[in-house]
C-alpha cells in the first residue's frame, strides 16, 4: 500500500528525514512513535504530497507521490484520509456541514451527500449531533466528526497525526476502539503517528520508532516492546 524507500528530506540545510525505509501493508494499523521533532509529521506530509522530498521514493498504490501533478495529487488524496491533534473542524459550520465538505468539493449530488453523511454519523456514533456547531462538542466528539469527514470519500488509508494527544485517557480509549472498529469493518489501513506508547500498545500491529529523522527500529509491536 505505502512503500517508503531511502527518503531524505531537508529544510534548508537541516536534514529532517534520513534514509527512511518503511513498508505499510494493506489492512495494517501501523504506528510511528517518537519524540517531538523526530520527523513523524514531516513523513506523513510527504506521504500525502503536502511536502516535497527530493531523494528516495514514496509509493502509494504503486504511484510515486513526487511525480504526480496537482490534478493527480487531488485524486490520490481521495485515497488518503487524514485527522489531526486539534481536529481542524470549521467552527462556523455544523457537524453535518463539516462532514459534507469533501463530498461538496467533489461535486456529489445533494441526495448522495445527505445519504453518505448520515451513514458516516452512524458509523462514528454521533447521529444526534448533526446540527450542532463544533464548539458545543467534547474533544472526543470533535475527533469523531473529523474521522467521519476523513472517511467521506471512502479512502483506503487513514493517516492520523497525534489524533489522541489532546484527549483524556478514557476518551483516547474510545477513539482508539473506534479506529480499530473502522479498520476491521471497512478494511482501511491506518497509520498512527504518536508520541504515546499506550496508543501503540492498544491498537498497532506494527510499529516504527523514529528519532532525529531516522527509523531506529521497525517490526511487530509485540516483538519490539516485549522487553520494555
Ligand atoms: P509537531 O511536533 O506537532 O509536528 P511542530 O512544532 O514540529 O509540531 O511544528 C508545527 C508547525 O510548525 C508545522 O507546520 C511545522 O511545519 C512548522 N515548523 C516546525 N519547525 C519549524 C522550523 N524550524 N521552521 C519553520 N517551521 C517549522
Ligand atoms: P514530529 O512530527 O516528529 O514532531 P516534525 O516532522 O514536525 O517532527 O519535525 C521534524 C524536524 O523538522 C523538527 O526539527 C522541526 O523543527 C523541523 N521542521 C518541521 N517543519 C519544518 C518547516 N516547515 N521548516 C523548517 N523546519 C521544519
Amino acid at each position: 500500500m505505502i512503500c517508503i524507500k531511502k527518503v531524505n528530506k531537508y529544510y534548508g540545510k537541516t536534514k529532517v528525514l534520513k534514509g527512511v525505509d518503511m513498508e505499510i501493508r494493506d489492512g495494517e494499523i501501523f504506528g510511528i512513535i517518537g519524540h517531538s521533532g523526530a520527523g513523524k509529521s514531516t513523513l506523513l506530509r510527504c506521504i500525502n504530497g503536502l511536502e516535497d522530498y527530493k531523494e528516495g521514493s514514496i509509493l502509494v498504490n504503486n504511484k510515486e507521490i513526487r511525480t504526480l501533478n496537482e490534478k493527480q495529487l487531488r485524486e490520490m488524496r481521495k485515497e488518503l484520509g487524514m485527522i489531526f491533534q486539534h481536529f481542524s473542524l470549521l467552527e462556523r459550520k455544523t457537524v453535518f456541514e463539516n462532514i459534507a465538505l469533501p463530498l461538496e468539493c467533489f461535486k456529489y449530488s445533494k441526495e448522495d451527500i445527505n445519504k453518505r453523511v448520515l451513514e458516516l454519523l452512524d458509523l462514528v456514533g454521533i447521529k444526534d449531533k448533526k446540527d450542532i456547531k463544533p464548539r458545543n462538542l467534547s474533544g472526543g466528539q470533535k475527533q469523531r466528526v473529523a474521522i467521519a469527514r476523513a472517511l467521506a470519500l471512502n479512502p483506503k488509508v487513514l493517516l492520523c497525526d497525534e489524533a489522541t494527544s489532546a484527549l483524556d485517557p478514557n476518551t483516547t480509549k474510545s477513539i482508539l476502539a473506534l479506529l480499530k472498529d473502522i479498520n476491521k469493518k471497512l478494511g482501511i489501513t491506518i497509520v498512527m503517528v504518536t508520541h504515546q506508547m499506550e496508543v501503540i500498545k492498544q491498537i498497532c500491529t506494527k510499529v516504527a520508532i523514529m528519532e532525529g529523522g531516522e527509523v531506529l527500529e521497525i517490526g511487530e509491536t509485540e516483538e519490539i516492546f516485549l522487553h520494555n
